[in-house]
C-alpha cells in the first residue's frame, strides 16, 4: 500500500507542473547522439547537444573504452579511497593537471558532483559566497549544501560584485568568502569576467572558483576560460566536466596540491560514491590526447558556430550576446518559442526551447549547440528550416 500523503504530493504536483505547461516530455534517441539523430524512426539535425567537438562517437575514444573494459572490467568496484582508484584514473588525472597546468587535479563521477564535493569540503556556516545570479543549478545546489550565506550578484555587473564583496568583508560576519562563477554561461554563450572577478578578488581576499563546464575544450586551446585569459595560477578552484566537449561522462577540480589533498581527505563524493568506471575514464583520457594535437577540431567548433550566428543575424534574427559556439535564437514570448521548436522539429531540426524560469520572462529562445562535427550542408539546411518558419511565424 503507498502512502496517501506522497500520492496526493505527487498528483497535486505533477498536475501543476503539467498545467503550466512545465512538465518536459523526454524524446529518446535511437542509436548515437550525433549531428544526425533518430527519434521515433525519424531523422534529425542536432542542435542539443554539448557533444561541442563531436567526441561522443569518436571511433578512438570508443576503442579505448572497449579496450578499458576487457582489462579493468565494466565497473571500479569501489570508492576512491578503499580500493576502487585503478591507475588509470590516476594516468587521468596527471593528464588534466598537464592541461590546466595546475598542481593537482581530482576527478568525480559528474560536473555535478564536483560541485557537490568542492564548495562544502571547504566552505561553512560561518562563510559567505558571492554567486552569479545566472550561475549552474550544480553550483547553487552545491553552495546550499556548504551552509554558507549565499550573496548573489547581478548577473557579470562587476560594480555589483565589487560592493558586495566590499560589504560583505567590512560586515566582518564571515570568516572565509568565496566568489563563484560560471567560466561561459550556458544559456547564452558570453564569458565571464574573470580578470575583472580575480582584481576584486585580490582586493577583497575571496576565494576564487571557476565552474568551466562549457569552456573546457572550447577556449584557450582546450583548456578553458582561465587559461584563455592566462589567469591559471590565480583561480583557486577550477571545475571541468569530462561529459561536454571530452564526449564521456565525469568531472574533476584542478588546483593546488594541498587543496587536491584536502578534497581528497574531505569531500563526500570521492569518499561514498564508486569511482568512475574504466569505461569512462580510459576514453577521457584519449580526448585530451587528441584535443591537445588536434587544433583544427576546435576551429571547425568555432567556425561552425560562426556560420551559423552569421546566418540566423542575415535572416534578420537576435543571436543575443553570445561570444562562443554556443548560438541562442532570442524569439520572445513563451507560447511563440515552443512553437517555434515545434515547427523546427516538425522539419527535421532539433533545437530545444528554452523559456522561463530558465531565462527571463519574454526572452525565451532556441538555444543551438553547433559541433565540430556538423557539415556545410548539415548548417545551410538549418538556416533554410529558419528561415521557413521564421516566415511562417511572421517573424523575420
Ligand atoms: C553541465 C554543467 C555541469 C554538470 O556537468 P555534468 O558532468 O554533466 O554533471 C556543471 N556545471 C556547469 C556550469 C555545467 O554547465
Amino acid at each position: 500500500m503507498s502512502s496517501k500523503q506522497l500520492e496526493q504530493f505527487l498528483t497535486e504536483n505533477l498536475a501543476e507542473l503539467k498545467s503550466k505547461g512545465l512538465y518536459n516530455v523526454i524524446d529518446t534517441i535511437q542509436g548515437a547522439n550525433a549531428p544526425i539523430i533518430t527519434i521515433s524512426g525519424k531523422e534529425f539535425i542536432n542542435l542539443s547537444s554539448n557533444n561541442y567537438l563531436g567526441l561522443a562517437t569518436d571511433p578512438r575514444l570508443i576503442e579505448a573504452a572497449v579496450q578499458a573494459a576487457k582489462t579493468y572490467g565494466a565497473g571500479a568496484g569501489a570508492v576512491r579511497t578503499i580500493n576502487g582508484t585503478l591507475d588509470i584514473h590516476i594516468q587521468l588525472e596527471e593528464k588534466l593537471k598537464a592541461f590546466k597546468q595546475t598542481e593537482a587535479v581530482v576527478v568525480y563521477q559528474s560536473g555535478f558532483n564536483c560541485n557537490m564535493a568542492a564548495i562544502s569540503a571547504v566552505m561553512d556556516q560561518s562563510d559567505a559566497i558571492l554567486s552569479d545570479e545566472l550561475n549552474h543549478a550544480s553550483i547553487i545546489e552545491g553552495c546550499r549544501l556548504s551552509k554558507a550565506k549565499i550573496l548573489r550578484y547581478y548577473h557579470s555587473d562587476m560594480d555589483d560584485l565589487s560592493a558586495k564583496a566590499k560589504a560583505a568583508r567590512e560586515s566582518g560576519l564571515y570568516k572565509k568568502i568565496m566568489v563563484i562563477t560560471d567560466g561561459v554561461f550556458s544559456m547564452d554563450g558570453d564569458i565571464a569576467k574573470l580578470p575583472e572577478i580575480i582584481e576584486i578578488a585580490a582586493r577583497y581576499d575571496l576565494i576564487t572558483y571557476v565552474d568551466d563546464a562549457h569552456g573546457s575544450g572550447v577556449l584557450g586551446k582546450g583548456a578553458g576560460t582561465v587559461k584563455h585569459f592566462g589567469l591559471s595560477d590565480q583561480v583557486d578552484f577550477q571545475i571541468g566536466t569530462l561529459s561536454k566537449a571530452i564526449g564521456v561522462v565525469g568531472g574533476y577540480v584542478a588546483g593546488k596540491r594541498d587543496l587536491i589533498d584536502w578534497l581528497k581527505a574531505r569531500s563526500k563524493p570521492f569518499l561514498f560514491s564508486t569511482a568512475l568506471p574504466p569505461a569512462a575514464v580510459s576514453p577521457a583520457i584519449a580526448a585530451i590526447d587528441i584535443i591537445r594535437d588536434t587544433p583544427s577540431l576546435m576551429d571547425r567548433l568555432w567556425e561552425n558556430g560562426n556560420v551559423l550566428k552569421k546566418g540566423l543575424t542575415e535572416l534578420g534574427f537576435d543571436t543575443g550576446k553570445s561570444e562562443t559556439p554556443i548560438t541562442p535564437c532570442i524569439i520572445g514570448e513563451e507560447k511563440q518559442t515552443q512553437l517555434f521548436s515545434k515547427l523546427l522539429y516538425e522539419k527535421g531540426v532539433y533545437a530545444k526551447a528554452i523559456v522561463f524560469p530558465t531565462v527571463p520572462k519574454g526572452t525565451g529562445r532556441i538555444r543551438n549547440m553547433p559541433t565540430a562535427g556538423h557539415t556545410k550542408e548539415m548548417l545551410e539546411e538549418v538556416l533554410a528550416v529558419y528561415e521557413a518558419v521564421g516566415k511562417e511565424l511572421g517573424l523575420i
